[in-house]
């Protein structure tokens, strides 16, 4: 990137050591071009006992909390800002998920350090623990906040059956504290992300303000008929539960188009036929329903919508209709703008004009800390729009624009260039 303003003391991240550090961080759990490193596996549990030595070189008092969030805090006195991100991976992941929000992190405190002008600012980080969603999804960041209750902790179980009171013995972690972070401290949290989508790529544009993250909500809807032999069963006194779960399928796709903002999204990503034979007339029949939205009366709205589907097609046939909730919602949430006109300016300053807002269709740790203090975050380029797979990368010079634009807008945030 070029450095074409004449701020002589205008916080500079060194690029080098981001490169390197990224690329290390890299090497826990590496397999092909990506990382094979879930919450608690000891490829994730060696990545944070580096990342704990890490953030003490930096000069920040650094621990692992009982959960295996890693943290690091400045010793400076007065307000200050958390930046991170998670540093788990799916189990099979990408090298740049969570993990760049780390490193950045991690870079912008050792600048600030380096800084005459800067090293006073309180900047505290966080690598936060199974954002994934291996056992519990944001896990850290919800435990940190307060708002992991001890049942959900004792009852997680991950896919194949491992408690996480276990994972927890197994990593060594049992004996730890929890921590909580201490919330009056903060005047914002700040994450960076890779997009993990194509927008930004699509539209040539280097850095993205985030406004929103999307909000979930998913239905299951069950359909219960009469099953029956497929050869001697008239059609007129069928009672088919796949039939009508065809037809609500089709209703769906009809209507939410047609009342659909802009980037909602839904998907109808599983079914279950029962008995599922060729000359069966299915009896039962279910249906997941998921949409996404960053308006919480977008949501709302399609939500009646499915029961409005419902009501209809329950008087027309003779099979019973049930919808009932399959997840617990996730609300949207807003990121702060007086925090994110810092990350704009900045952008503009560095990248003029190749940055652009955008809502997150993917959710984050952000939006577990917006609900406790003023959050923001900033987006770089995913090549080809691809992530949660071995094949996602960004560009080397994207990376390295992302994390200035994030030291700069720190800065600003205390007031500083
Ligand atoms: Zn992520």
């Amino acid at each position: 990137m070029n450095a074409q303003n004449g701020h002589h003391n205008m916080l500079r991240i060194n690029a080098d050591r981001l490169l390197a550090d990224l690329d290390r961080l890299r090497c826990f759990g590496a397999q092909s071009t990506g990382v094979v490193r879930p919450a608690f596996s000891d490829a994730d549990m060696q990545a944070r006992y580096w990342l704990r030595e890490q953030f003490e070189q930096a000069g920040l008092r650094s621990l692992i909390d009982g959960l295996g969030n890693v943290l690091g805090f400045s010793r400076n006195p007065g307000k200050a800002i958390l930046m991170g991100s998670h540093a788990d991976s799916q189990s099979t992941g990408g090298w740049l998920d969570g993990a760049m929000g780390v490193i950045y992190a991690l870079e912008v405190a050792r600048c600030l350090s380096e800084s005459a002008a800067h090293r006073h600012l309180a900047v505290d980080i966080v690598a936060f623990q199974d954002e994934e969603s291996r056992f519990v999804g944001c896990l850290g960041s919800r435990s940190l906040t307060g708002s992991l209750d001890h049942p959900t902790v004792q009852n997680a179980v991950d896919k194949d059956g491992v408690r996480l009171v276990d994972a927890l013995n197994h990593a060594g972690l049992s004996g730890t504290p929890r921590e909580q972070l201490d919330l009056g401290r903060y005047l914002g949290f700040l994450e960076a992300h890779i997009e993990q989508g194509p927008t930004l790529e699509a539209h040539a544009m280097r850095i993205g303000v985030v406004t929103d993250i999307v909000g979930v909500r998913g239905l299951k809807v069950v359909f219960k008929g009469q099953q029956n032999h497929a050869g001697t069963t008239m059609m007129a006194l069928r009672r088919d539960a796949s039939t009508s779960l065809y037809e609500f399928a089709y209703r769906i796709n009809q209507c939410f188009a047609a009342h659909a903002a802009p980037r909602s999204v839904w998907t109808m990503g599983r079914v279950k036929l029962i008995p599922n034979a060729s000359s069966i007339i299915p009896g039962y029949a279910e249906l997941d329903l998921q949409f996404r939205d960053a308006d919480e009366a977008q949501l709302e709205r399609f939500a009646s919508l499915a029961h409005e589907v419902r009501e209809l097609m329950t008087q027309s046939s003779g099979v019973d209709i049930e919808i009932v909730e399959a997840r617990a919602p996730i609300k949207p949430s807003r990121m702060s703008e007086a925090l994110y006109q810092h990350l704009e300016q900045s952008a503009q300053e560095h990248v003029p004009d190749a940055w652009m807002h955008l809502p997150s269709g993917a959710f984050h740790d952000a939006g577990i800390m917006a609900a406790f203090m003023p959050s923001a975050m900033l987006f770089i380029p995913s090549i080809k729009g691809i992530s949660h797979d071995f094949a996602e990368d960004s560009h080397r010079d994207d990376l390295v624009l992302g994390c200035q634009v994030m030291a700069s807008a720190v800065a600003s945030m205390f007031g500083r260039q």
